[in-house]
Order: structure tokens, then C-alpha cells, then sequence
């Protein structure tokens, strides 16, 4: 009799995670929305949250398995040779560069497939010439992959631009952060005759992607690729999270390059290159 109750009343495992999620879903906006989430102290949370979070953290890692055995069902139920063909070779005609938000997924956004895109991302979509990382990446795709397009993407509300524009120590992204403030200290006369902050904020981060597609312009493999092959073409977008719309900034790539090598020459070639009328 009493088990007959109990089993009615205990929620199956399944909906135990699902009030946990909710429970913790709901707490965690209440820590944003009191701004207290990304307080030092978010240690000393209570003992009933760290339980909900442990709880929360092992149900959702645990999902992923399970999100991943459907995948594969899935893709193997469009292509049978899926896997198989996945595995022969890459041949992206894309290097998207963008930012590491989670609510930017690179493949998706643009409706592309496995294999179809090589992708960077890095905290606001950066491209510093002395990260070897972004640098090995420009490199491999440009000179290995032979892509067709450089693409660096960022996002409105992207919190590494807004972590910029605040007046802070933040410690070990100073130096990461110091480059939208370059950004901002480039176009400064512009972005203070903006008067509303989003607007600004919204600008710098167009402002940031154009300084970030300049930035791999004035790399050598692209210099050199376009010389020889028309290609890469340098793109800059910006996504807006609250539409799903991928904004192309427009960039002409010609002249860019046009410019950058009045200074950033690297191809040795750049009188020989005007003179072809390119
Ligand atoms: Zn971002």
C-alpha cells in the first residue's frame, strides 16, 4: 500500500533532473539578475545550491553522451557513409573566426555541416599577431586548407567588448581586454559622439570586428594567397542574438588590403601587385 504512494509520488529520475535544472535555472537568474553571480564570493553559496549544482552538473554532462548517441543516429539516418566520409579529409572553403560565447555556435548559424567550416574562437573574437594560436590557425587554413573566405564574427552583447568599456582591473584579461580598448582608443572621436551606451556598445563591437579582419589582412598568408590565387577574401559579421541575423559589415577587402600594405607589406610584391590593377 505504502510503496503504491511512494512510487506515485517519486519523481523518476528524469524529472528529478528536470525540477533540478529548473530550481537551478531559476536561482542562477536570480544571482544574475542581482549582478552577485560573478562576485568573488559565489563560493560561499548555500549548502542547499551547491547540492542543486552538483546534481545539475553531473545530469547534464551525463546528457551529452546521450545527445551524442542520437547524433550519430541521426547523421547515419541522412548519409549511411556519414561517418566514413567525415573521416577521408576536410576541405572548408571557410575559416570562421569568432567569438567563444556559447550562444554563438559557428556551424550552425550558417546552416554548414562537419567539415565545412574550420573554426578559431577566443573571448571576443580576437587576432593578435603575437597569439600563436589565431596565428597557426590563419596559417594552417589559408596556406593548408586553401579556404576561400576568412571570416571573423562577433555578436552583440558580447561580454568581453562590455568588460572593456567598464573601468576595471580585470586582472589576467587586461592584456586580452587591451586590444578593444585599442579598439576604442582608435575610433574614440566616433564612438563618444554616440550618446546612447548601447548604441556604443553595439558600434564598438562592429568597430572591434573590422579592426580584428584588418588584423588578418595584415597577416603574410593572406597577403601572399591573395597575390597568387584571388583568395582568401577577408569578411567581417556581427550576429545579433536577439534576431538569429548574421550582419555582413561589408568590408572591401581590396582596398583594405589596398591600405594595409602601404605599411604591412609582407609579399614584397605590392608595385607589381597595383600595376595588374588589383
Ligand atoms: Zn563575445
Amino acid at each position: 500500500m505504502a510503496p503504491a504512494v511512494s512510487n506515485r509520488n517519486t519523481p523518476t529520475p528524469k524529472e528529478l533532473s528536470k525540477q533540478v535544472l529548473e530550481t537551478t535555472k531559476a536561482l542562477c537568474v536570480n544571482d544574475i539578475e542581482n549582478n552577485t553571480i560573478f562576485q568573488p564570493n559565489i563560493a560561499l553559496q548555500t549548502p542547499a545550491l551547491q547540492a542543486l549544482n552538483r546534481i545539475k552538473n553531473m545530469a547534464t554532462y551525463e546528457q551529452l553522451f546521450e545527445n551524442n548517441r542520437k547524433w550519430i543516429a541521426a547523421m547515419q539516418a541522412k548519409d549511411v557513409d556519414f561517418f566514413e566520409k567525415l573521416a577521408r579529409d576536410q576541405q572548408p572553403d571557410y575559416l570562421y573566426i569568432g567569438c567563444s560565447d556559447s550562444r554563438v555556435p559557428a556551424n550552425e548559424i550558417m546552416g554548414l555541416e562537419p567539415g565545412d567550416v574550420f573554426v578559431h574562437r577566443n573571448v571576443a573574437n580576437l587576432v593578435n599577431n603575437t597569439d600563436l594560436n589565431v596565428m597557426s590557425v590563419i596559417n594552417y587554413a589559408v596556406k593548408h586548407l586553401d579556404v576561400k573566405h576568412v571570416i571573423v564574427c562577433g555578436h552583440y552583447n558580447c561580454g568581453g567588448v562590455k568588460a572593456a568599456m567598464m573601468p576595471k582591473d580585470m586582472g589576467i584579461l587586461n592584456p586580452w581586454l587591451r586590444t578593444i580598448r585599442d579598439v576604442y582608443r582608435h575610433y574614440e572621436q566616433e564612438l563618444n559622439e554616440i550618446k546612447d551606451e548601447k548604441a556604443r556598445y553595439d558600434r564598438l563591437v562592429e568597430l572591434n570586428v573590422i579592426e580584428q579582419a584588418v588584423n588578418v589582412i595584415k597577416t603574410a598568408n593572406v597577403q601572399k594567397g591573395y597575390l597568387k590565387k584571388g583568395y582568401p577574401i577577408v569578411h567581417g559579421w556581427v550576429f545579433d542574438l536577439h534576431t538569429g541575423v548574421l550582419k555582413d559589415l561589408n568590408i572591401n577587402f581590396v582596398e583594405q588590403l589596398r591600405n594595409i600594405q602601404k605599411i604591412y607589406d609582407l609579399t614584397g610584391m605590392v608595385s607589381e601587385h597595383n600595376e595588374d590593377g588589383e
